[in-house]
């Protein structure tokens, strides 16, 4: 049985108070790879986002998890949702992005504060370290130190992590439809 710790932090947005529910569990790095399937995955990359082959982190220039990972022998998972009530000061069309970037961002600081000296964090989303990545211009990466990859681009089937591992489900923003609440994922490789 895999516990889920979880609890609640209190940021600000706007002289807001906002509060996201942090949910954190640990297995073996070997319990994650049921979950990759980088061909398919990829292939949703390829077919659907701009970002695809327009950075270093993203397909097809994201390296193979196993060879990534093959020093460490855990990975901690890291969730954390957002009720996007708490938005409704925004206007109704915003409400649904900004509550989504706010618990991004908030996850991508959370990670990189944590990342221990003897392991790798990987982040909650593509690399947004330069505004345009070296890639388009053919040069090597900028910040090779700073640079991390994403569980997507690695090719795991997020929304599988999240209802197997988290119990959680995924919910998704449409036309004049905000959903109750928003969620952002990353990780962390741990000797
Ligand atoms: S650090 Fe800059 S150059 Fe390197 S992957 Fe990120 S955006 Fe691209």
């Amino acid at each position: 049985m895999i516990e889920v710790k979880t609890d609640t932090i209190v940021k600000h947005y706007k002289n807001q108070k906002i509060k996201i529910e942090r949910k954190v569990l640990e297995i073996s790095k070997s319990e994650i790879l049921h979950f990759l399937n980088k061909e398919e995955f990829n292939s949703n990359c390829r077919n659907a986002c701009p970002n695809h082959n327009r950075k270093w982190t993203c397909p097809p220039n994201c390296p193979n998890f196993e060879d990534y990972s093959e020093s460490y022998s855990k990975i901690q998972l890291f969730l954390f949702v957002t009720s996007t009530k708490q938005f409704d000061f925004l206007p109704e069309e915003e409400c649904s992005l900004e509550a989504y970037n706010f618990t991004k961002e908030e996850l991508q600081s959370y990670l990189r504060i944590n990342e221990p000296v003897d392991g790798k964090m990987i982040a909650a989303n593509s690399c947004e370290i330069c505004t345009t990545c070296s890639i388009i211009k053919g040069k090597s990466c900028y910040f090779p130190v700073k640079m991390r990859y994403n569980l997507v681009a690695f090719g795991f089937n997020v929304g599988k992590i999240l209802t197997d591992l988290f119990k959680h489900e995924l919910k998704w923003a449409a036309k004049n439809i905000i959903p109750e609440y928003v969620s952002s994922v990353g990780a962390i490789l741990k000797k």
